[in-house]
């Protein structure tokens, strides 16, 4: 494993205060928290800290923004969201390493989110312009039937450290687009792409209050107080789900509109007649992109028991030629973990496997050198009862199990309260189809491993979530249906 020292220059350009009204402001008590590089453990900088004071000054800031934005034309906003978008990806390298060094994955990888993330804001630009009501007949009677779309008004966006910039745009980029004013919360390990993005966003000619960003080590202090007061009406949330049901009670009492994006427990099913080369080549993203750190990540690999042995040689040669290291560093394809109380939690899932009879195909032990690092690792026999078939991984493990026929695979990737995404691989048109209609997620990814798509309705089932972002879903998720029954009587 390599590391480097150099420090990218985009680091002096990050605010590293509270992003309130268009300034980036300290905190009240001054307190701040430091931001770690996870390849190394050093700290990058320290940004403010903030408490329930400065988290309504925020809100302070969308609720006085709220009226005047909501005024803007469609088309005001979206070259607004269109410039960002140039901005962003004139500036792809410096962004990546940013992400890098906050996050850990390859700067290759923090490419592809710079890509995905700005997309976000390109799509919501050309949606802004596409805001459409109705109007039709009664069909009972005399009058009119019309319907108009309005922003629900100004939201809570909490989002997680594992994909900072594509999480923030994702919904970011609808509020703005429907007319919606936000304070952002982005997660304590990954603040620095966040607050990035909103001086990039006002450079791009966004009003002061209209994006404001709040980091804090106690997120509560800013969900609870900005969810109690009626002048927050939306909270949209990407995370695990034991977070999102706490929001869920706590969106209850003011009867908050909510977006909840999930965690995920993805089958990865590869049937007898699959093409294995492009199953193992679907393997090494769904289950590689973002270190496995994704809610996206195939957590479970049901392969029929005739291409098994092969699937398995096939994917431990694949894996064991990536490049274990420091992110920056050129040549690097799987970084780090985000810190060391994930990959405890990945070695224990792996331990917990192993004592419930699984075997180790590749990796699985954690090595003796800075950073928080994890191998690639693959699995074999591993039981429904370990925790690893249930509970999200979050790391670079496969586990394999083998399966007799379809509707025992249905079984198995079907037994589980999440139901984000599912991918299969079969060259028959027939199971494709029967699969992609049984299998209980949201997403299918269909003899590719790749999903994620600005353009698509990103979101999930059961308890993977409530709504979707991206696609023409994405916009809905901040408009509010209007009614106006047209007279006469
Ligand atoms: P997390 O739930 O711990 O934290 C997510 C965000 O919520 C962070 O900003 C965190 O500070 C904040 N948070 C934590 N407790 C809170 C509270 N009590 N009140 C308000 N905010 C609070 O999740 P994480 O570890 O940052 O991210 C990993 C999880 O996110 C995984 O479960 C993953 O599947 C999920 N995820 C889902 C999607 C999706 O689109 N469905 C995308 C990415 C990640």
């Amino acid at each position: 494993m390599t590391h480097t020292t150099t420090t990218p220059t985009i680091l002096a350009e990050v605010p590293t205060g509270l992003w309130i009204g268009g300034r980036s402001v300290d905190a009240d008590s001054g307190e701040t928290f430091a931001v770690e590089n996870p390849a190394n453990g050093e700290i990058l900088c320290r940004v403010a800290d903030a408490r329930e004071a400065e988290s309504l000054r925020a809100l302070d800031a969308a609720a006085s923004a709220q009226e005047a934005w909501a005024a803007t034309t469609p088309r005001e906003r979206s070259e607004i969201l269109r410039r960002a978008y140039d901005m962003i990806v004139a500036r792809t390298d410096e962004i990546a390493e940013l992400i890098t060094l906050e996050m850990g994955k390859s700067v290759a990888e923090s490419r592809g989110e710079v890509a995905y993330g700005a997309d976000f804001l390109r799509w919501f630009s050309e949606e802004a312009v596409r805001i459409t009501g109705t109007f039709g007949a009664n069909p009972t009677g005399p009058g009119r039937i019309a319907t108009i779309r309005q922003p629900v008004g100004p939201c809570l966006l909490i989002t997680p450290w594992n994909v900072p910039l594509a999480m923030a745009t994702r919904k970011v980029g609808p509020a703005l687009a429907a007319g919606c004013t936000v304070v952002l919360k982005p997660a304590a390990q990954t603040p620095l792409t966040s607050l990035l993005f909103a001086r990039i966003m006002r450079e791009a000619g966004l009003p002061d209050g209209v994006l404001n960003v709040v980091t804090t080590t106690r997120p509560e202090t800013v969900s609870v107080p900005l969810m109690s007061d009626p002048r927050l009406r939306k909270v949209s949330f990407t995370g695990s789900t034991p977070v999102g049901r706490l929001l869920l009670r706590t969106a209850a009492d003011q009867v908050l509109r909510t977006s909840m994006e999930l965690g995920g427990n993805a089958p990865f099913i590869v049937c007898a007649d699959a093409d294995l080369d492009a199953a193992v080549k679907g393997a090494l993203i769904a289950k590689m992109r973002n270190v496995g750190e994704a809610c996206i990540a195939a957590n479970r690999f049901y392969v029929h028991e005739d291409v098994a042995d092969e699937f398995v040689d096939r994917l431990v040669t694949a894996l064991s030629q990536l490049q274990v290291g420091d992110g920056m560093e050129p040549g690097t394809d799987v970084g780090p973990l985000i810190d060391g109380t994930q990959r405890a939690k990945v070695a224990a899932l792996v331990d917990d496997a192993v004592a419930h009879g699984a075997t180790v195909a590749l990796g699985g032990t954690v090595p003796d050198a800075p950073g928080y690092f994890y191998p690639p690792t693959v699995l074999q026999n591993v039981s429904p009862e370990c925790r690893m078939s249930s509970e999200e991984i979050f790391g670079p493990v496969a586990p394999v199990t083998t399966f007799r026929d379809d509707a025992e695979a249905l079984r198995l990737a079907n037994a589980t309260e999440f139901g984000l995404v599912s991918y299969v691989f079969t060259q028959d048109f027939t199971r494709a189809l029967w699969f992609s209609e049984k299998l209980e997620s949201g997403m299918v990814g269909l003899n590719r491993g790749f999903i994620s798509n600005a353009a698509a309705p990103f979101g999930g089932v059961k308890q993977s979530g409530l709504g979707r972002e991206g696609g023409a879903e994405g916009i809905a998720e901040y408009l509010e249906t209007k009614y106006i029954a047209m007279g006469p009587e």
